[in-house]
């Protein structure tokens, strides 16, 4: 058999201050044809899986390119139209294949292109023809349009949030794509939309149960795969929105019935999936009420991973002034800060001018007096699901008893290495703030006596009444009400 992958994913804000370019897939991951590294990234689970089944089976893989951008602002029509020509040519070269497998989000939004993903899976399918199985891994905060629906054979999302289930799912994903090839199984899609957007951490109840409940459904009375699209509520486009989507074997009635049942669970369940997020003062007041540490305290609203700059100062501002100690901050992306440290050198102390700089959504730039404790040329945290995630050149400096990892190419907190190899002992600290909105969860658990969710203002803001959606179709709850 012959297999075709490539992986083409960012998740877009659309709200976000920062264009996605080429220079952004080109920073945290970009792979031309044939040149993927041997570990797993976060968007080439269909490669890895299909190396692994390739390999046991005697399958022909041919690897086109993988390029994964960190979350900012709207695509540039350039950097889309770049990468999908690419892919695409490199689809055409292994032609004729006799199965695709890509790698993408599904809240891909470029200048002129509100449904990438749909766009891309149509190419695809016109070089392909309607007899070539096609497949796609994705986030499950996507906004799952009819086009990619109906363009693809099969779609599967991460079911963890943190996404942990990067390799299962892709298995999944090639392993139900082969037995079409082999006309085993035949796939038919429904999709309910549940005219909402919930947040979904699977790391409890009630969605932890939710995917339990979906699981023990699969592979059974000819149900193929379920997936839940928890959606995008930054990505200002009509598709925005929590849906199900149900496969089952050739039965649509079937299909249709299950993903109705399952979508209006889930609506039942919108009040008890609803997170609470205190606001700064509140949630520094409840760490520091809490008896021992430390504290993880979430700072959703600047979380790179949602298209935040991830250099906001709102919640340090406030530890500096109630003269918090004893605490830990990160990653802040400031590569003039780090710079800035790394000429110092280690030990040396100086005045810096930290974060705050990329819009009004980053809060203004904070003054500290720090002492700069570790340096780290090209760092590497361990991402989701054991990713190596680069973080370029890091610093570490402390100021008034805060210790903050500086960081030069923005990502979100996922490993508690993240400080730990800059020699930051997390585990004697009362209060440690994350840029992150759930994925530092499957980490930073580990040392964690007690999360909060933060509510501070941001380019991924929790108060979605704030945002000035234009394209969204209305009524959704919670924005609605
Ligand atoms: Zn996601």
């Amino acid at each position: 058999m012959r297999v075709f992958s490539a992986s083409l994913a960012t998740e877009t804000n659309t709200f976000g201050p920062m264009p996605t370019g080429l220079s952004s897939f080109k920073d945290r991951g970009y792979y031309r044809a044939g040149e993927h590294p041997d570990h797993i990234t976060l968007f080439s689970g269909p490669l890895w899986a299909a190396r692994l089944r390739g390999k046991a089976l005697g399958w022909e893989l041919f690897e086109g390119v993988v390029a994964g951008a960190q979350p900012s602002g709207i695509t540039t029509r350039h950097a889309y139209e770049t990468l999908r020509d690419e892919l695409l040519a490199d689809l055409r070269a292994a032609m004729p294949v006799d199965m695709v497998v890509l790698g993408l989000h599904g809240a891909m939004v470029a200048d002129g292109y509100d449904d990438c993903e749909g766009d891309l899976l149509r190419r695809v399918r016109e070089m392909i023809g309607p007899d070539v199985v096609l497949g796609a891994e994705l986030d499950p905060h996507n906004h799952l349009t009819p086009e990619m629906v109906s363009n693809a054979d099969l779609l599967i999302s991460f079911k963890e949030y943190p996404h942990t289930d990067v390799l299962e799912r892709g298995l999944e994903l090639v392993d139900l794509c082969a037995a079409t090839v082999a006309k085993k199984i035949r796939p038919v899609a429904a999709v309910v939309d549940c005219d909402m957007i919930v947040t979904m951490h699977t790391s409890r109840d009630p969605a932890k149960a939710f995917v339990q409940r979906i699981q023990s459904l699969e592979g059974k009375d000819g149900v193929l795969s379920i997936s839940v699209s928890h959606g995008f509520a930054w990505g200002d486009v009509p598709e925005m929105g929590t849906k199900v989507l149900v496969y089952t074997d050739g039965d649509a009635p079937r299909a249709n019935a299950l993903a109705r049942t399952l979508a209006d669970e889930l609506i039942g369940l919108r009040e008890a999936l609803d997170v609470r997020y205190p606001d700064i003062d509140a949630a520094l007041d409840e760490a520091l009420a809490f008896d021992g540490g430390p504290v993880v305290l979430a700072d959703g609203a600047d979380n790179p991973g949602g298209g935040a700059a991830s250099d906001s100062t709102f919640l340090l501002r406030r530890m500096v002034e109630r003269g918090i100690t004893n605490a830990a901050l990160g990653p802040l992306w400031d590569p003039i800060a780090v710079r800035i440290a790394f000429d110092a050198g280690e030990g040396a102390r100086l005045s810096m001018r930290i974060g705050g700089k990329i819009s009004p959504l980053s809060g203004d730039p904070i003054d500290l007096d720090c002492t700069v404790k570790a340096l780290f040329h090209d760092m590497v945290m361990t991402g989701l699901a054991n990713t190596p995630t680069a973080l370029g050149d890091c610093a570490l400096v402390e100021a008034d008893g805060i210790e903050i990892v500086l960081i030069t190419l923005r990502n979100q907190a996922m490993g508690t290495d993240l400080f730990t190899q800059l020699g930051c002992d997390l585990a004697a600290k009362k209060i440690i703030v994350v840029k992150s909105s759930q994925h530092f969860y499957a980490s930073f658990s580990k040392v964690a006596k007690h999360v909060i969710y933060a509510g501070a203002p941001g380019a991924v803001t929790l108060d979605l009444s704030t945002l000035p959606y234009r394209k969204i179709r209305r009524p959704k709850w919670p924005i609605d009400a």
